[in-house]
Parts: structure tokens; C-alpha cells; sequence
């Protein structure tokens, strides 16, 4: 079903006047609600021809299903069932099931069967007759112009029964609305012009209800791919081929299959390769340390840090020389890679990674180094590898910059893609 907007009419007099409380459309908009049809207009209408008639064209006219109750009965002032008779071009004829079932009812209760009764069995031809368990008028249901039209008894229990029974088993089995499947790949190291060149003709050769984004930031760019289409499970395995497809072009720079942190796709590698990982912080003063633990089951590779925030805890704790930082400051080269060195030293894991840097945009006193330079090194206890990087934001952002550089660096340099 295309149009999964409802609309609903009740009617009776009753109603305008305030006698009758109208809850049905208000229990049938919840019903529908739940099933994830919305529901743009509740209307109450007298029983009067022009109204109803004017109601219908309305409704019709907006939403793919329409709901009426009320006025299906057999006395005089139930004007609705002869009205949509005419409304669907069609004439009253007598239903056998409803018949029988209206007869049955009769004979339960120990009344006669009168030839006026016979018009409780009477439906136009036009419409498909949905089953009153709690009572004799039928429920019924019409097409015109796309939309249903579903009528139904005003008697709050009727109406829910023949909710229940026949018309929300066959909504839900009518409006599948579309899946929206979505699956990213994460790259990094290269800028997205880089990697839309190298996956131009993957990109052209998508089929039009698959769409593919590029979400650049820090160091990364995401590709998403988004697919709509009827069939969830069929869908999600045509999105998955085309991302195969994808990754396997990009496979020296392409770091997860699926939307995910860096700290997780840090915790992922570690865990791949069985390795441990230890910190040695300066500026980010434990931040990497806090986002490295944020991913549930990091016990199980990440050893710990040093806040090795003064130059005498660098010294002291991580063995950093006296000498390098009279030399070349406390943000330099040589004392990163004495950080990582020292970190993996003290707290015995495979791999550290160390930072030390001016986050601010202030120069620092005593500081050779610039404002926003930032050094970084990864060791294995073989090989350490250091680089500087530029920060040129705030605290804060510059904080968090680092530290997503600081993980791709280690990401780069546990998989043997980091050169000095
Ligand atoms: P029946 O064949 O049982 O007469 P009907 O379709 O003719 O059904 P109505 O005569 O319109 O129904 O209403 C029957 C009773 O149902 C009303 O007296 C009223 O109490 C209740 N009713 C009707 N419409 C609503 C409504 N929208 N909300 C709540 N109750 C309603
Ligand atoms: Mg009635």
C-alpha cells in the first residue's frame, strides 16, 4: 500500500450533540498508530446525506484509508450502509453468511426472525464483507481512487471486534513499508576526493535506489551506503555486496565495516591480534585513557596509563632525561618516544602510545615548542615511531583531535603502515 495515511469519520448525531462521547476514533487512531499509519484527520459528522457524502469525498481525496463507524444499523435513522450503497455504485443484495449468522444470532436469543430483518444480511455488491462476531451488522469494506474504505458499526465492541479480527491483520499485512537498510565503511588516512576518484566507476555503476555519502571528519572519511526497498533481507544482502565491493578497492585504508568509534575499532584491533596497549599522557591528561575505556571488555587489552602531566612525573615515572627537555623542550620529538618507551617498560604491554603537546593557542612559558603542536610516538619496544601534528582550534577540540590521531597512529602502526 502506498498512502499509509488514515483518516476517520464517525457519525451520528448523538455525537455532535455530546451524548455520545466519541472514543471510537480515538481507540481506532491508537490502533493504527501502533502499526505505523498516521492518522491526519478525525472528523464527526450528523447523519445527514451531504454531510457524510461531503465527508467521504474529503477523506478519499487525502488519505489511503478511510474508517467510518456508526449508522450501520437497520433502523431509520441508520442512513449510512444505503448511503455508501449508492456512494460505491452499487445495489443492497443479500449476504448467505451474513444471513445465517444474523439467523443464529435470533435463534440464540429466543426471537423471531422477521422479514425486516432480512435487510441486517443486506450489503451493496460492491463491497467485501468483514465479519461482526459480537453483533449483526458487518463491517465493510470498498475501493475508490487507491484508497479503502472501511465501515463499521457504531457499538464500541462490534467495531473493535471487527478491528481486531479482520481489518488490523489485514492493514499489517498490507502496509509493508519500505526497509531502509544502512551500512558504513570507515576509512582513513585518505581525503574523500582521494577515495571518490579510486571508487568512481563502483559509485556510477549503483543502482538508483542505492545511494552512497561521504562523511569526512578528523582523519577519517565514512562511506555510507543507504538502500530503500520492499524486502529487508534481500536488500541488506545486495548493500552488503556493494560494500564488499568497495572495501576491497580501498582495502589498505579502510579501518571498520560498520559505524563505529575509534576507540571501539582500537579495542577491536587489540583484541584481532591479541595485543595489549599502555598510555603515556601529557596534554590529553588521561582522555585517551578515558575513551579507550569506554568500550566494554577493555580489560582484556588495555593495561593502563601514565598522566604524566609535569615534567618531573615524565621524568620520574617514564624515565624521560633531564637532558632531552633542556634540550628540546617538554614537546618535542625525543621526549615522545621516551614516553612510549618508558610507559611500555613500566607497565609491560605491546604496544604504547605516548602524546605530549601546547593545546592552547597561547604560547606556553618556557616552551620551545608552537601553540597547537602536538608529538605523538607508538612503540612496540623494537621500533618507536614519532610525529608532530598541528592543532589550531580550542582546548577542547584540539583534546579530542589529538586523541583520534593518536589512535590512527597506533591503528597505522600495529598494522605496519606507519613509516618514520
Ligand atoms: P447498530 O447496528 O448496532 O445499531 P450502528 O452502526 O447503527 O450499529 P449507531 O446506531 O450509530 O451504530 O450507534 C450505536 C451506539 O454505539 C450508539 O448509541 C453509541 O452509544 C455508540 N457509538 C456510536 N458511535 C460511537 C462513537 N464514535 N464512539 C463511541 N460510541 C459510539
Ligand atoms: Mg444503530
Amino acid at each position: 500500500m502506498a498512502n499509509t495515511t488514515a483518516s476517520i469519520i464517525t457519525i451520528g448525531d448523538e455525537l455532535l450533540i455530546g451524548q455520545t462521547i466519541d472514543t471510537n476514533s480515538a481507540w481506532i487512531a491508537k490502533q493504527l498508530n501502533g502499526i505505523g499509519v498516521d492518522i491526519i484527520k478525525r472528523v464527526a459528522v450528523g447523519d445527514n446525506r451531504e454531510a457524510i457524502t461531503q465527508a467521504l469525498d474529503r477523506a478519499i481525496a487525502e488519505a489511503g484509508i478511510v474508517l467510518i463507524t456508526g449508522g450501520l444499523g437497520p433502523t431509520a435513522d441508520d442512513i449510512t450502509k444505503p448511503l455508501l450503497c449508492d456512494y460505491f455504485n452499487g445495489k443492497l443484495i443479500v449476504n448467505e453468511e451474513v444471513l445465517q449468522h444474523v439467523k443464529d444470532i435470533f435463534a440464540r436469543r429466543n426471537r423471531p426472525f422477521l422479514e425486516r430483518n432480512m435487510k441486517q444480511a443486506e450489503v451493496p455488491d460492491t463491497c467485501k464483507v468483514l465479519f461482526n462476531p459480537m453483533g449483526t451488522a458487518p463491517g465493510m469494506m470498498f475501493e475508490k481512487n487507491g484508497s479503502i474504505i472501511i465501515a463499521m458499526p457504531g457499538v464500541p465492541f462490534e467495531m473493535m471486534a471487527i478491528m481486531e479480527t479482520a481489518v488490523m491483520p489485514m492493514l499489517k499485512e498490507q502496509i509493508v513499508s519500505d526497509a531502509i537498510i544502512h551500512k558504513t565503511t570507515i576509512t582513513a588516512g585518505e581525503g574523500e576526493s582521494f577515495i571518490a576518484e579510486k571508487i568512481q566507476d563502483i559509485e556510477t555503476a549503483l543502482p538508483a535506489y542505492i545511494k552512497l555519502a561521504y562523511l569526512p571528519s578528523l582523519g577519517l572519511v565514512k562511506l555510507r551506503l543507504t538502500a530503500k526497498g520492499a524486502d529487508a533481507v534481500v536488500l541488506d544482502a545486495e548493500v552488503a555486496q556493494w560494500q564488499q565491493r568497495i572495501v576491497q578497492r580501498l582495502h589498505d585504508i579502510v579501518v571498520a565495516m560498520e559505524d563505529i568509534s575509534f576507540e571501539q575499532i582500537t579495542g577491536n584491533l587489540l583484541k584481532e591480534k591479541k595485543a595489549t596497549l599502555c598510555l603515556a599522557e601529557s596534554c590529553t591528561g588521561g582522555y585517551i585513557s578515558h575513551l579507550i575505556t569506554q568500550v566494554a571488555g577493555s580489560s582484556s587489552y588495555y593495561k593502563g596509563g601514565i598522566v604524566s602531566y609535569l615534567i618531573e612525573i615524565k621524568e620520574n615515572l617514564l624515565g624521560v632525561s633531564e637532558d632531552s627537555i633542556v634540550q628540546n623542550g617538554a614537546v618535542s620529538e625525543v621526549v615522545a618516544n621516551q614516553m612510549a618507551r618508558g610507559a611500555l617498560q613500566l607497565l609491560k604491554a605491546d604496544y604504547s602510545l605516548s602524546i605530549t603537546g601546547i593545546l592552547d593557542k597561547e604560547p606556553v612559558a618556557g616552551e620551545i615548542a608552537e601553540p597547537g603542536t602536538v608529538w605523538m610516538a607508538v612503540s612496540d619496544g623494537q621500533q618507536t615511531i614519532a610525529k608532530k601534528f598541528r592543532f589550531f582550534h580550542d582546548r577542547q577540540r584540539n583534546k579530542e583531535s589529538a586523541a583520534t590521531m593518536g589512535m590512527l597512529m597506533l591503528w597505522k602502526f600495529i598494522n605496519g603502515k606507519l613509516t618514520a
